[in-house]
């Protein structure tokens, strides 16, 4: 099984073959074809499965594909629980999308929000953001989702452990109804389940 075979095209494949990846895994076998028919995903699966381009590279298809809102305004949104998930997150987007004309940025709390206000009002098209630190932000009126198409909720499980449980309603009521949703735990818990409920519809579900 190829990249090519799943989907993606030129530019993808370009990126993906210049970090020198010849195989999807199991889990991006599975959740890019999901991904790019548009299906909201439910997907079971640890760091180090190759998650991140499971969801990263069929997002971004879906985003070269689509029209773009004119100015520029965030089309992505993919929630994180730390810091560091959300900045290794924002590298992978900056890594696959390198050969499209999509912009992205990363926002979290512990440093200052004046730089991540500024980068917001130059316009991107995926947001990686810490749930807090984006409703400082979206408090501030320096975020808003009139053209969100995708949220992707990573490490969900972690994030419920983490107690962001509060912060993720509020900022799904903020969020378009009308929009695809993926969500990446490491196991599916009832708890995670209650919070899938109203979040994704008719989801895939993967497990590898
Ligand atoms: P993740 O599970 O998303 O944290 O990814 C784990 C590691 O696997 C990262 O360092 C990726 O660069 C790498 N990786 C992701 N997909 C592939 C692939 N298809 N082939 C080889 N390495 C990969």
């Amino acid at each position: 099984m190829s990249f090519a075979s799943l989907g993606l095209s030129a530019p993808l494949l370009k990126a993906v073959a210049e970090q020198g990846y010849d195989t999807p895994s199991p889990i991006q076998a599975k959740a890019i074809p999901a991904v790019l028919e548009g299906r909201d995903v439910m997907a079971a699966a640890q760091t180090g499965t190759g998650k991140t381009a499971g969801f990263t590279l069929p997002l971004l298809e879906r985003l070269k594909e689509g029209q773009r809102a004119r100015p520029r305004q965030v089309r992505a949104l993919v929630l994180t629980p730390t810091r560091e998930l959300a900045a290794q997150v924002g590298e992978s987007v900056a890594t696959y999308g390198k050969h499209l004309p999509l912009t992205s940025t990363v926002v979290f709390g512990g440093v200052k929000i004046n730089p991540q206000i500024a980068a917001l009002k130059r316009g991107v098209d995926v947001l990686v953001a810490t749930p807090g630190r984006l409703l400082d932000l979206h408090g501030q009126q320096a975020v808003n989702f009139d053209a969100l198409e995708v949220l992707i909720l990573d490490e969900a499980d972690r994030m419920l452990d983490m107690g962001f449980i509060h912060d993720i309603r509020r900022i799904l009521k903020v969020l378009p109804a009308r929009r695809q949703t993926l969500m990446f735990s490491a196991t599916f818990s009832d708890e995670i389940r209650r919070l899938a409920k109203g979040l994704v519809d008719e989801p895939v579900e993967v497990d590898v």
